[in-house]
């Protein structure tokens, strides 16, 4: 949800693409040729399909689908992508290497000129992803390497205004001369997790080949055909991957707007389950994810397990608190606060959630 908003906000358009296309697409993008060991292919009615590996030849075919005009560009697509890559059985690891991962894809076709400001406005939208996470990382910028496809005078205009995005935004990068893809220079970021490893993170990559092959125009204010460059961008990569990153990064104790279950309700026993169902309606009516724990455990046990499963917020309730109309409420962090009106509690919840704070605050006062 995070980053769909983000990407709407930024003025892309959701697309859908077929997960199976006809080989033929894939011998167009070149797929096919440099690929196809990675690829799953099938015979269906005697035709050869493959799945797809990237989603960038759908969004091309899509662009297809109509004229345009240079004033119609730059034309963003996303597609939070589901792609398929036949690593063989001893290379697949855990969520970082697997047969079919989830990547926030995107597609730009833009006009030679519009690179900078475009990429400039990517680079806004990683840098709020890398603040929101704070995660480790490094950056590199590829340029020209030996064989690649498109002019001098392209290539040169292309390396120019991915070094000056760069240096406008201050960050530290290093210059990977010769390393760009054959089809155009790129950015790429690398995460550190909490072992120190490195992993592939957010990319911008321009790209003059596949414009070639697809023959994508548009019609410029000379009346003429021009190809539009495409830039492919992502600002988690595979979500998969990324996951795996913070589940590290954070020791599994995720921010409350993260935590996959964000308030445990512990009844001290059955006779709070009705209150307890009730607070559970009510969080539930402010989007919050909430479960009771109802098996007939100690209160003892209840905290114990909550706490391994690193949930935010415990809410105990007991016969006083019943009776009151109040919550006791525990953090994982072991902080506890008695008396605590549900509302104010709530109140609070949505402003943690809002501003993605990284550790429990409701509690922070009482320390
Ligand atoms: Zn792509």
């Amino acid at each position: 949800s995070y980053v769909t908003e983000m990407n709407l906000e930024e003025d892309y358009e959701y697309v859908e693409t077929p997960h199976l296309f006809r080989t033929e697409l894939w011998k167009q993008s070149g797929h096919y040729d440099n690929y196809v060991d990675d690829m799953f292919l099938l015979d269906v009615n005697d035709e050869e399909y493959g799945l797809k590996p990237m989603n960038c030849p759908g969004h091309a075919t899509i662009f297809n689908q109509a004229s345009w005009s240079y004033r119609d560009l730059p034309v963003r697509y996303a597609e939070n992508g589901k792609v398929y890559r036949k690593e063989q059985r001893g290379e697949l690891s855990g969520l970082s290497r697997v047969w079919a991962f989830t990547i926030d894809d995107g597609h730009l076709f833009v006009r030679p000129e519009q690179i900078e400001s475009e990429v400039d406005d990517i680079m806004d939208m990683i840098n709020e992803v890398l603040e929101t996470f704070d995660l480790d990382y490094e950056v590199q910028l590829a340029t020209r390497p030996e064989k690649s496809v498109g002019s001098d005078e392209i290539w040169e205009k292309a390396e120019n205004q991915l070094e000056s995005v760069l240096e406008n935004s201050k960050m530290d990068y290093d210059l990977e001369a010769g390393d760009g893809a054959f089809y155009g220079p790129k950015i790429d970021f690398a995460f550190s997790d909490a072992l120190g490893r490195k992993w592939d993170g957010p990319t911008v990559q321009l790209d003059f080949n596949m414009p070639e092959r697809f023959d994508l125009s548009y019609t410029g204010a000379d009346n003429e055909d021009h190809r539009p460059v495409m830039i492919h961008r992502a600002l988690y990569g595979s979500f998969e991957r990324f996951f795996m990153v913070l589940i590290e990064h954070f020791n599994g104790k995720f921010p409350l707007w993260l935590a996959p279950e964000q308030v445990r309700i512990l009844p001290i026993s059955d006779d709070e389950l009705g209150y307890a169902h009730r607070l559970k309606n009510n969080l539930e009516d402010n989007d919050f994810r909430v479960d009771i724990e109802d098996r007939s455990w100690t209160l003892g046990r209840k905290i114990r397990e909550a706490q391994t499963d690193r949930v935010p917020y415990m809410l105990i309730v007991g016969g006083d608190e019943v009776e009151d109309g109040t919550i006791s409420v525990r953090d994982r962090k072991e902080r506890e606060a008695q008396d605590v009106d549900p509302e104010a509690f709530v109140d609070h919840l949505v402003d943690e959630r809002a501003d993605k704070r990284e550790e429990p605050t409701f509690l922070d006062e009482s320390e």
